[in-house]
């Protein structure tokens, strides 16, 4: 099942805040008579996501995208807000057991697999603690099946994590979260620690998975090449805040918000039509002490006073919905329409 503009959702992230307390330790606290100090890494952060879809998260590091994640699995508790998965509150009681149906592939398959199990334990953990098999003999013919279905052989399933390559491991860290019958992945950077010539095989198999299985996918990535490949929709966040979301054909042709075209013209050119490649600029300010008004005015070619003081709210412009005073005046087809990279 591949998602259609209808598609209801089956994650809903409503306002959802996170702060992080990085205060020194009390002693020193009291001796130095300073306050506690708290991090705000997730910002009223808000959108959906639909059945059968991917909606990929990008940004820098440091933005929240992968703290969203978290939160999202339940990983880590929001500060404010709420996540709900297949219209129940997570924070509710009548959730308990609903995050069987979430899984999560992390980006460093060696780290996230247990060294010391044979693969075949690893894939059946899942199935055992969850009792989706009547016996052995069927949790072996699940864990060889699942082992089929990521392109290994059920024989792989007894060796020992090390023996794989970096792009073997993950597809193994597919088969375990496969393992669950979960409808939700979220993906944090499944990629990014792969030879490039390996990431087209986990991507094609990700996306092979997802029709075949009926999957929906939250695809956190820096990487808006690889976001371009698997993405239905897309949304940016910048130092905690969700600043764009937009069909990924919308955003990748016509980009609203500087900090997404930003990221944009960062990427290198493939097609090599002889257009420069403009690397990105500036720092991402301190989470500690954020700018004031828009978050993104010291890095912004277009911030004039109303940016320094006034944060601007999500809005719809079209299909996109995005944070800035003047991405309006930004989308009224003064900027080229680009090819997807
Ligand atoms: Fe730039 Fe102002 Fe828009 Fe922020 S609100 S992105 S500073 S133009």
């Amino acid at each position: 099942m591949r998602m259609t503009r209808d598609s209801p959702p089956l994650v809903r992230v409503a306002g959802v805040a996170r702060d992080f307390d990085v205060s020194r330790p009390w002693l020193n606290r009291v001796l130095e008579r300073a306050p506690r100090q708290l991090l705000r890494a997730v910002d009223d952060v808000s959108f959906e996501v639909r059945r059968g879809e991917t909606l990929a998260l990008v940004g820098e590091s440091g933005c929240g995208k992968s703290t969203v994640a978290r939160l999202i699995v339940g990983l880590y508790a929001p500060s404010a807000g709420r996540v709900e998965f297949d219209g129940v509150d997570l924070a509710s009681p009548e959730a308990a057991g609903r995050r069987r149906g979430m899984q999560m592939i992390f980006q460093d398959p060696f780290a996230s697999l247990n060294p010391r199990w044979r693969v075949r334990d690893i894939v059946a953990e899942p199935i055992r603690v969850l009792g989706l098999a009547a016996g052995e003999a069927e949790v072996a013919a699940r864990v060889a099946e699942l082992l089929r279905q990521v392109g290994l052989v059920p024989e792989d399933g007894e060796k020992y994590p090390h023996e794989f390559s970096g792009g073997q491991r993950q597809r193994i860290s597919i088969a375990r979260a496969l393992s669950g019958n979960p409808q939700f992945l979220v993906c944090d950077e499944p990629t990014s620690a792969l030879d490039v010539s390996v990431q087209a095989q986990i991507l094609n198999l990700m996306t092979d998975l997802q029709e075949r299985l009926g999957l929906t996918y939250l695809f956190i990535s820096h990487n808006l090449a690889v976001v371009s490949h698997v993405a239905d929709r897309v949304g940016v966040m910048y130092l905690g805040r969700l600043v764009e979301i937009a069909d990924a054909e919308a955003l990748f042709a016509r980009p609203l918000h500087p900090y997404t075209r930003m990221l944009l013209d960062a990427i290198p050119d493939l097609e090599m039509s002889g257009k420069a490649r403009t690397p990105v600029s500036g720092e991402v300010p301190n989470p500690l002490d954020p700018p004031t008004g828009c978050a993104f005015h010291p890095r912004c070619p277009h911030a004039d006073a109303r940016c320094r003081s006034e944060r601007p709210q999500p809005l719809p412009v079209g299909t996109t919905v995005v944070a800035c005073h003047i991405a309006e005046a930004l989308g009224d087809g003064n900027r080229p329409a680009r090819a997807k990279p």
